[in-house]
């Protein structure tokens, strides 16, 4: 077990620049998901810390000692890629053996260690197969449990369900948190879905061209965004933002003079008695059953979502004036893109 410190950290290819300048605390047994959009840097954070990118700048440490000269497979790490990258040609038992016979582990210590990890993960019946005759999951199950016979100190993943189809993502999603609860160890998990993030995570990092816009915990990024971008980010569907030509008298009046945007989430939209702050015009309505997605247009011609389980108060082309509450709104500068403090 271990936690880690990155200290501005930075990384270039050639001349440029991909990561810019990462601080960030990692404390023994958290689970961190670094969140962003495709390019931002996620997999290179992630690789620089596994070693297998070098460290352009910065220095990183593991369980207090300084790695960035440390070869991979001495920082006590294990990485589960989204592509699983098992032996082809070996049985499953071999995969997950591999790493500790290389390692010179007496064979009982392997045995029992495959065993009990293929135990953790309901593998046992498959462990004599080669990885062409396992379904998408079974695969991925297989990486982690190479990844957990090696015991590390701390499991790297990048986009370990990306490959998968919805239900075993979710599936496999559980199993992952389930295993956290279970080894206590350190967990840094990359992924492009802000569902995973929000699911898993004691502590979310969010990137975006290379730098950190937002660190906390999945439900403070979830009521406090710093910046638009996050609160754009966290949340499905995504938070709606207004300017003052999409507000009515009393939302513009909100504004006044110190915020540009005037951000809301579909789910926190609701029907106005009086004092509406937007007039919606729904133009096509998702019934889901449980709730319905509302897409509405202002009189302006701005797009939004509401989110709501009160379908009967939405008809398809008929006006309807919404409001929020107080607590559930969020101020931005356009300019800085920064979260104004109410
Ligand atoms: P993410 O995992 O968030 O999708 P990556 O970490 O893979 O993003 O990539 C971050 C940026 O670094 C991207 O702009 C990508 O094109 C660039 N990049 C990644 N690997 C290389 C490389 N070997 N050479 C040059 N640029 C790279
Ligand atoms: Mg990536």
């Amino acid at each position: 077990m271990a936690g880690l410190t990155l200290r501005n950290i930075a990384k270039e290819y050639g001349t440029t620049r991909v990561i810019e300048d990462i601080n960030l605390d990692i404390d023994d047994g958290e689970f961190v998901v670094f969140v962003g959009p495709s390019g931002c840097g996620k997999s290179t954070l992630l690789r620089m810390i596994a070693g297998l990118e070098d460290i352009s700048g910065g220095h990183l440490t593991i369980g207090g000692k300084e790695m960035n000269d440390i070869a991979p497979a001495k920082r006590g790490v294990a990485m589960v890629f989204q592509t699983y990258a098992l032996y082809p040609h070996m049985s499953v038992y071999k995969n997950m053996a591999f790493g500790l016979k290389q390692a010179k582990m007496p064979q009982p210590e392997i045995d029992e260690r495959v065993r009990a990890a293929a135990q953790i993960l309901d593998i046992t019946p498959l462990l004599e197969r080669t990885p062409r005759a396992l379904s998408g999951g079974q695969r991925q199950r297989v990486a982690i449990g190479r990844a957990i016979v090696r015991e590390p100190d701390v499991f790297l993943f990048d986009e370990p369900l990306s490959n998968l189809d919805a239900a075993l993502r979710v599936q496999t999603r559980i199993e992952i948190a389930r295993l956290h609860e279970r080894l206590g160890t350190t967990m840094i998990y990359v992924t492009h879905d802000q569902v995973e993030a929000m699911t898993l995570a004691d502590k979310i990092v969010v990137l975006r061209g290379g730098n950190i816009e937002q660190v906390g915990r999945p439900i403070d990024l979830y009521n406090r965004p710093d910046n638009m971008f996050v609160a754009g980010f966290i949340g499905s569907p995504k938070m709606n933002f207004f300017n003052t030509s999409d507000l009515t008298t009393d939302g513009a009046a909100l504004l006044q003079g110190q915020a540009d945007t005037l951000g809301m989430r579909p789910e926190h939209l609701l029907p106005a008695t009086d004092g509406a702050l937007v007039i919606a015009i729904p133009d096509l309505i998702e019934n889901l059953g449980e709730y319905a997605l509302v897409h509405c247009q202002t009189a302006s011609g701005t797009g939004f979502i509401a989110k709501t389980t009160d379908m009967d108060r939405f008809q398809k082309g008929v006006e309807i004036g919404l409001t929020a509450d107080p607590a559930r709104m969020h101020f931005f500068n356009d300019e800085t893109g920064l979260r104004i403090a109410r």
